[in-house]
């Protein structure tokens, strides 16, 4: 059997593993070793559906280390005015150069695709190839990294959990661009992102919207990407920042929370008539909005649980089906709710959410805090982990975790400096545009608000 030794096992190449070894690199002289099932790094957006992009600028995706895109500002189509939003492709042609022409060439990572992490016992830890079976045994001298823990579930690789009768055609968001002849219909099952994406994608190839019936369970609430914005248009993000701290700081439950920051435009919901149940931290403009506002025929009769080619049944309810209806399951959870535990342990962290939003910002900032001379203790101190549970009831546990941590972070000199560098930081470089009275009114309102913020959220979380 093959055996090898490292520093770092990081189990998973996708985002969080690729930001988690290209800042431990830069900070450190540790040897790494990635493996993964997929035969390439990049994680979920190697399998995602053709039409996918980041919902967040490129500007602060990827690896701390290397651009990923020119930090445009588009000019024309939803995104207008906005930073750009890098598609699927992108991404993974930006994953495999940060590997194969910034880590592999420092002669500390090693990369195994295609290969499974089995575990390990008292030997070692052990991975086998998926093509030839061949085992290799790993001796780690510091930690293994698991960066599966956060592993998105997608489209492609998920099993709904409707059953579907022969002769209905159900797909995934990425066979629509294989349909082969034209659909009498697209029903779109699932309220998420991808259910977002495929609607706004039928629309915009010409699909007339009383052709697409839209089943969402239940709606959610979405960040207005107008701030989320980086860079030259960072009073956004602040302006962001300040509402999040101004409303924790005031309100009295998850509902006044989400309902304060909506009369301010930062959150934004498909129906105003309806209370939105989900926040998984997706985001959308304001065009796109308005594109997905004009699907009228939205059913909201609970779960589905069969389709057939009579009918589609839900818990309670029936609905007539009508022959040649494409169905795109939009199911896949995204962002899935996992159980937080501690990131550090003496030999393995545990790669999840240190920050609210952006996995690889989270990943770097682990893999800073690890290279840095603390304590696990103390590390977990900084880190601790923010639950996306998906459940808008939840949003001031994630709050309040993420406030947590950011400031613990923020009063560490060695950290401080090293966010303000990183390029996965969004406020980045904020405190230079002090003379637009948005970021100095932002400030002044973070300065003001952050501690009785903390406060109020956790007497409310507790
Ligand atoms: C459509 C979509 C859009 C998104 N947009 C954004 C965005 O704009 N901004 C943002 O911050 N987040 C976004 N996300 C969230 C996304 O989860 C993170 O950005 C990030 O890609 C997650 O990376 P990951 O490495 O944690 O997980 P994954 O990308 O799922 O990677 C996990 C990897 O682990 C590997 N693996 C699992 N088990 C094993 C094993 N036993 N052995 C070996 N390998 C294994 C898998 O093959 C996989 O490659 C989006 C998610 C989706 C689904």
């Amino acid at each position: 059997m093959r055996e090898i030794e490292t520093d770092y096992l990081v189990v998973g190449a996708g985002a969080s593993g690729m930001a988690f070894a290209d800042a431990l690199v830069a900070t450190s002289d540790a040897e790494v070793v990635l493996v993964d099932r997929r035969h390439r790094p990049g994680g979920h957006w190697v399998d995602a559906y053709p039409f996918v992009r980041l919902h967040q600028p490129s500007a602060y995706y990827g690896v701390s280390s290397r651009m990923l895109g020119q930090n445009r500002i588009d000019d024309h189509g939803p995104n207008a005015g906005l930073y750009e939003r890098a598609t699927a492709a992108e991404i993974v042609d930006y994953f495999n150069r940060v590997l194969e022409e910034d880590l592999i060439p420092t002669g500390r990572v090693r990369f195994f695709g295609m290969c499974d992490y089995c575990g390990a016992d008292s030997d070692g830890h052990q991975f086998v190839s998926l093509l030839t079976g061949a085992p290799t045994r790993v001796r780690v001298r510091r930690k293994t990294v698991d960066a599966t823990y956060i592993e998105s579930s997608i489209p492609s690789r998920h099993t709904p959990g409707f059953v579907i009768d022969p002769d209905v055609r159900v797909i995934p968001p990425n066979g629509l661009v294989d349909l082969g002849e034209p659909a009498s219909g697209f029903t779109i099952v699932g309220a998420g992102k991808t259910a977002m994406d495929t609607c706004a994608w039928l629309l915009d190839a010409g699909v007339d919207p009383n052709q697409i019936r839209w089943i969402r369970c239940r709606d959610g609430w979405f960040f207005n990407r107008a701030y989320t914005q980086p860079l030259d248009l960072v009073a956004w993000f602040m302006q962001l920042q300040a509402r999040f701290v101004e409303h924790a700081a005031s309100c009295d439950g998850p509902r006044s929370f989400a309902d304060g920051l909506a009369a301010d435009g930062v959150f934004l919901r498909i129906d105003p008539s309806v209370e939105p149940e989900v926040f998984r931290g997706a985001t959308l403009s304001q065009p796109e909005l308005d594109t997905l506002r004009q699907i009228d025929d939205v059913v909201r009769l609970g779960r589905v649980r069969r389709i057939g080619t009579q009918r589609i049944t839900f818990d309670d309810a029936e609905l007539p089906n009508n022959e040649n209806q494409v169905f795109v399951d939009c199911t896949a959870a995204g962002v899935r709710r996992v159980e937080s535990r501690p990131v550090f342990g003496h030999d393995r962290i545990t790669m999840q959410y240190v920050t609210i939003g952006v996995a690889p910002w989270s990943a770097a900032t682990i893999a800073t805090v690890e290279a840095s001379d603390r304590d696990d203790e103390r590390r977990n101190q900084l880190c601790p982990p923010v639950p996306f549970t998906g459940e808008a009831s939840e949003i001031l546990h994630l709050l309040f975790a993420g406030l947590t941590g950011s400031l613990a972070r923020g009063a560490e000199p060695d950290l401080a400096a090293w966010e303000e560098r990183c390029r996965l930081n969004p406020g980045r470089g904020a405190a230079d545009h002090l003379d637009d009275p948005q970021v100095q009114s932002a400030f002044e309102s973070l300065m003001t608000n952050a501690g009785p913020a903390l406060l109020n959220l956790e007497q409310l979380t507790t």
